[in-house]
């Protein structure tokens, strides 16, 4: 269980929690319009930002984070994007989460030579591929058509982690079918 409690914190002189609490115990789905903070929240549950008042517990060690931006390497190919973030004696399996996202065959294409939504499912893959104790997904879908989200909303529900996930759209919610914390 993740607990937040009475959280604050600023950027500058700019508020974006003020005494915010939310107990996590499953997966859930953080909503709410652009700029209310979703991202921040998901930067301040895995560390990346330290509240200025309240505590954060029980985050595991271990969490691997699909950013909102896709944050690709872009020297390495798509393969090499993956492996980077196994243990060198598992780096061969960076072929199968690749198959997971429909990449097998853009595995020796560079970034840049990908589409939005295919760099977006790189970057998933790679997230996928990290593991851990904590799953947490920034906006999974961005770029994707309707019938991917649908498919990669089954893969999402075949991870054994917890996961939260940060999404707009009612019906990509829907599909996840997790708990719902509206920011808003
Ligand atoms: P969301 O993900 O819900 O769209 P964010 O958490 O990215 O919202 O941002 C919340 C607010 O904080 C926005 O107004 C944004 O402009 C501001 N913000 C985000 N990151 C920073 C930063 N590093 N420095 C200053 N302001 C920021
Ligand atoms: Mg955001």
């Amino acid at each position: 269980m993740i607990e937040i409690k009475d959280i604050t914190f600023s950027y500058g002189d700019k508020p974006i929690f003020n005494a915010f609490s939310l107990a996590i115990g499953a997966s859930i789905c953080i909503t709410g319009p652009s700029g209310c903070g979703k991202s921040t929240l998901l930067r301040l549950i895995a560390g990346l930002e330290t509240p200025q008042g309240g505590a954060i517990t029980g985050v595991p060690e271990k969490v691997s984070f699909l950013f909102q931006e896709d944050r690709l390497l872009p020297w390495a190919t798509a393969r090499e994007n993956v492996a980077a973030v196994l243990p060198r004696m598992k780096r061969g399996s960076a072929m199968s989460w690749l198959a997971a996202v429909e990449l097998t065959e853009q595995a020796d294409s560079l970034p840049g030579a990908l589409s939005g939504g295919q760099q977006r499912r790189v970057a998933l893959a790679r997230a996928l591929a990290y593991g851990g104790g904590l799953l947490i997904l920034d906006e999974p879908f961005k770029g994707l058509d309707p019938a991917l989200t649908r498919r990669i909303a089954s893969l999402i529900h075949t991870v054994q982690i917890p996961i939260i996930a940060t999404l707009h759209q009612p019906d990509e919610i829907a599909l996840l079918g997790f708990d719902v914390i509206n920011l808003a």
